[in-house]
């Protein structure tokens, strides 16, 4: 256990800040910060232990609000100064009862033009907002999972997925079921419209159920990633030829 630990880069007051992410979603939950005990005693037990500065004291996440993180991976950074723990997060990591801590956004384009008069820099925050958005087609299925992981966490009231969250896996399972019989009978009446929309709840159900299992949808990427490129013998053909 010692080598890692003196790879640790502690501050003069004897703590290192720790960054606590989803390790389903990957969204950032929480920064905490660890001291020596505290990091022995995440390792020890697998949940997080973090130091209080205002309280002063060993603070295990989730000992009173039972809002507890699980730790999956911990690694320190390229000079040891900062943590990274992923965590299965059970309810909400913030004490608000806030998914995540990091709900305080401020609007770039909007903060650049109150910074700086000049027009040129309204464009420049724009640009910059573009170029977050990225050029991945598919990022709304990353969005997708991170809202569903919010509505798992905080429930809030009205919300279709508190519903089915509520309910729980049976009724989960039930509509993913439902949303693939839709798909198919759409399919079969040669109706796109009514298949795209169906397809559409498919999919939305499948994260739901993804969330209510624990299950990244970077793992159902990564499967269909090691897939891609190896004959189709290895995998599909090989699955449908077994069953027959
Ligand atoms: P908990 O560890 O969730 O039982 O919460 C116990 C106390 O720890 C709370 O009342 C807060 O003072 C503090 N706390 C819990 N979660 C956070 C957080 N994400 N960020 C800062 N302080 C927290
Ligand atoms: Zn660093
Ligand atoms: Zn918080
Ligand atoms: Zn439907």
């Amino acid at each position: 256990m010692t080598d890692w630990l003196k790879q640790i880069k502690w501050s003069e007051d004897g703590l290192v800040p720790a960054i606590v992410q989803d390790a389903q979603s990957k969204e950032v939950l929480m920064l905490a910060y660890m001291n020596e005990d505290s990091l022995k005693l995440s390792v020890e037990t697998g949940s997080t232990w973090f130091w209080s500065r205002s309280r002063s004291e060993l603070w295990n996440k989730g000992a009173t609000s039972g809002h507890t993180q699980r730790i999956e991976s911990l690694s320190y950074d390229c000079d040891g100064d900062t943590l990274l723990v992923r965590v299965h997060q059970v309810g909400p990591a913030c004490h608000t009862g806030s998914y995540s801590c990091f709900f305080n956004e401020i609007e770039l384009a909007k903060a650049a033009s109150e910074a700086n008069s000049d027009a040129d820099s309204v464009s420049t925050g724009a640009a910059a907002t573009e170029a977050g958005q990225g050029g991945d087609r598919f990022a709304i299925l990353g969005s997708l999972e991170s809202v569903i992981a919010e509505r798992h966490a905080e429930r809030p009231e009205g919300a279709y997925t508190t519903y089915l969250f509520d309910k729980g896996i049976d009724k989960i399972l039930k509509k993913v079921g439902e949303e693939a019989t839709e798909a198919i009978i759409a399919a079969k009446n040669q109706d796109n419209d009514e298949l795209r929309s169906e397809a559409s709840d498919l999919i939305f159900h499948l994260l739901v159920l993804l969330r209510e299992r624990g299950l990244p949808l970077d793992d159902v990427m990564q499967e269909l990633v090691q897939r891609h490129g190896k004959p189709a013998s290895n995998n599909a053909m090989k699955r449908e030829q077994s069953k027959a």
